[in-house]
């Protein structure tokens, strides 16, 4: 438990809806693409299995490959889908799925799968605190839902 000094404001319960600071990733371009890692072929796999769009996912993630990384290894790839027979998503562009691990806790950490035009473009995440990730959750305690 970290100790924290009170900042004198009432701690008024409200409905408690914290500020999600969104970390600023910098991609870095791979050349050649690589393959995806087991890790992030689990996770993507995972939240996507969530959604509606299940069978989807798993289409256009076959095959994938990863074009960048942020610099900073939080976890955050873009992908290249080359699996071109898979359908496309509708709506074609925006969050296509989500988990979140840790949840409640200030180190909580959420996985965003984002497509773009149709086919899955991202893998993104963030940690609520603002402090950037060490890499992807563990698959096996991420909760996940529809986007
Ligand atoms: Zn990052």
């Amino acid at each position: 438990m970290r100790s924290r000094r009170s900042s004198g404001r009432s701690t008024r319960k409200v409905a408690e809806v914290k500020p999600i600071r969104f970390t600023r990733h910098e991609m870095e371009e791979l050349d050649p693409s690589r393959e995806l890692t087991a890790q992030e072929l689990a996770t993507i796999r995972t939240i996507g299995d969530a959604t509606p769009e299940a069978a989807l996912v798993r289409c256009q993630i076959d095959g994938a490959t990863v074009a960048a990384a942020c610099v900073d290894r939080c976890g955050t790839v873009e992908l290249i889908i080359s699996a071109a027979e898979c359908p496309r998503f509708s709506p074609a562009s925006g969050r296509v799925a989500e988990g979140v691990w840790r949840e409640g806790q200030d180190s909580a950490q959420t996985v965003l799968l984002f497509a773009y035009e149709g086919v899955l473009s991202r893998l993104e995440t963030y940690r609520h605190d603002g402090e950037v990730p060490t890499g992807l959750p563990p698959v096996d305690e991420l909760p996940t839902w529809a986007g």
